[in-house]
């Protein structure tokens, strides 16, 4: 069996209790690069027993501990930072500068939380003379993390690292699709924690996954994946009355206007659109086009998705890499046949490259309905339908009418209209000329199907801490 990876609990290589397992294959040429257990309840209860006794001992430390462990974790990130972007290419086919990107975005991460860590503070209220009333907080305990494979490594620790910032301790799960550069990143990063602050637990969602959130001693979840699981995890913390934080899909609206520099939008919209291969929850998936400027705009969008070079992540110049596997790429085109059955123009592209690998061309549709799967399902690849409106307050119910409201983007140089966005538009992060609307220390929550709690910055710390409020008079 080719390279059987082990979990990663207390600081040392676990095999799993379950002999089954799982491929790993890398999009880019079909070849079998490892394989990993498929996981089984067994496995959850050695990773959260782990955490748990080694709850005490971290939750003990003072922040500025915390924040030196941390900030040894960024270093170590440094040092390892081309094996850990290579292991992810491997085994999710994104080019190699991105996922060079993606590791240093942990590193800002690691520093940014554990700066955060020291400066989170309770607050006291006012009370009369001899009466002190004031908040403390405490972390939760045993927090799992469970993560996707779009962004592997930002995704697991933007759960892993506010928890482990404010003195709780984590079972990571990440996906059976891309488990090796946590995994790797993991052991090489951070076995200076003391033993069981953070596990990794390997396997698949119904083999390690759901057994780890139905775990009676885990206190917290942080779930950042798809809506379908999403729902299904929340059902289950919501029975066991258990806290969750759950940052789901989207299906982002990007509203270009006349007056927005058509140029630069049409560059912002590929860049949104197929960027990671589209492989990303604030992807543009619907993009909004003044009619006065639609044509222009669609023949400057097809330019860009023409010019992008698609190829393996491993070679310098490619630009986009490949779909993460068969299943996602059965759905891509499932929903360009749908659209193409129900009017759409396929403009440019939207065709599977014929070599080995997951690839598929960057795709520009216009004729689109509200009724095509394209236009209700999240996509998740790169597909750019675009459609044209004729005011700016139709642009903004079209862009609403979605059951998703995670983030959305907005071109124009009125700052009426951004302005009017900002405050209409029903989505968690909102960006006005621009695609980069995350920065550490940042926060937002998701609206409607995409997600309950909020994700990043000071305020996911304060969610996976609990609030006392402690009433003390000081005479008997
Ligand atoms: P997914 O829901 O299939 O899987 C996510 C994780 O959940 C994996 O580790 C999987 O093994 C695990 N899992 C599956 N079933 C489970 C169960 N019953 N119990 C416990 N764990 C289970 O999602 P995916 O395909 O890996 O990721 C893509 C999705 O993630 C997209 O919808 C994307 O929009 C979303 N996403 C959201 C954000 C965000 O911040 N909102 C960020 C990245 C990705």
């Amino acid at each position: 069996m080719k390279n059987l990876q082990s979990m990663w609990i207390s600081n040392g290589p676990v095999e799993s209790e379950d002999a089954a397992h799982l491929a790993v294959v890398n999009p880019a040429n079909e070849e079998l690069i490892a394989c990993v257990p498929q996981g089984c309840a067994a496995d959850a209860d050695r990773a959260v027993e782990a955490a748990r006794r080694a709850f005490a001992g971290w939750s003990a430390l003072s922040p500025v501990d915390r924040r030196l462990a941390l900030r040894v974790a960024a270093n170590n990130m440094q040092v390892h930072a081309d094996t850990i972007a290579r292991t992810l290419t491997l085994e999710n086919g994104k080019p190699i500068g991105q996922a060079m990107t993606e590791v240093g975005i942990c590193v800002d991460m690691a520093l940014a939380f554990g700066e955060l860590a020291v400066h989170l503070r309770g607050g006291t209220q006012g009370s009369r003379l001899g009466d002190l009333v004031f908040q403390c907080q405490e972390p939760r305990g045993v927090v799992a993390c469970i993560v996707p494979w779009n962004w592997p490594l930002v995704a697991g620790l933007e759960g892993v690292l506010p928890a482990l910032a404010v003195g709780n301790v984590v079972v990571m799960k990440p996906s059976e699709k891309t488990p090796l550069s946590t995994r790797f990143m993991v052991e090489q990063c951070f076995g200076h924690f003391p033993p069981g602050v953070l596990n990794v637990l390997l396997g698949s969602g119904p083999g390690s996954g759901e057994p780890l959130v139905r775990h009676p001693d885990v206190d917290a979840v942080v779930f950042i994946g798809s809506e379908a699981t999403g729902r299904r995890i929340g059902r289950i913390c919501g029975e066991a009355l258990k806290k969750c934080i759950l940052e789901l899909g989207g299906k982002d609206p990007m509203i270009i206007d006349e007056t927005a520099d058509l140029q630069r939008a049409a560059r912002l919209a590929a860049e949104s659109a197929y960027g990671n291969a589209g492989q990303n929850c604030t992807a543009t998936e619907r993009v909004y086009v003044a009619r006065t400027i639609f044509d222009e705009f669609v023949a400057v969008l097809c330019e860009q998705a023409r010019g992008l070079k698609v190829g393996d992540g491993m070679l310098a110049d490619t630009q986009m890499g490949p779909i993460v596997d068969t299943l996602q790429l059965a759905k891509l085109e499932r929903q360009i046949a749908d659209a193409r059955e129900r009017g759409a123009e396929v403009v440019w592209g939207g065709r599977r490259l014929l070599r080995k690998g997951y690839f598929l061309e960057p795709a520009v549709l216009t004729d689109i309905s509200a009724d095509m799967l394209m236009m209700r399902e999240e996509t998740f690849g790169p597909l750019a339908p675009v459609i044209p409106f004729d005011d700016f307050d139709e642009a903004i119910s079209l862009a609403n009418a979605s059951t998703y409201g995670l983030s959305a983007i907005v071109c124009t140089a009125s700052a009426v209209r951004a302005m009017k966005a900002l405050q209409t538009l029903d989505a968690g992060m909102i960006k006005i000329n621009t695609l980069r609307g995350k920065a550490p220390g940042a926060t937002s929550e998701p609206r409607k199907a995409s997600g309950l709690g909020h994700g990043y910055g000071i305020e996911v710390m304060q969610e996976l801490t609990r609030q006392k409020s402690v009433h003390w008079r000081a005479e008997l």
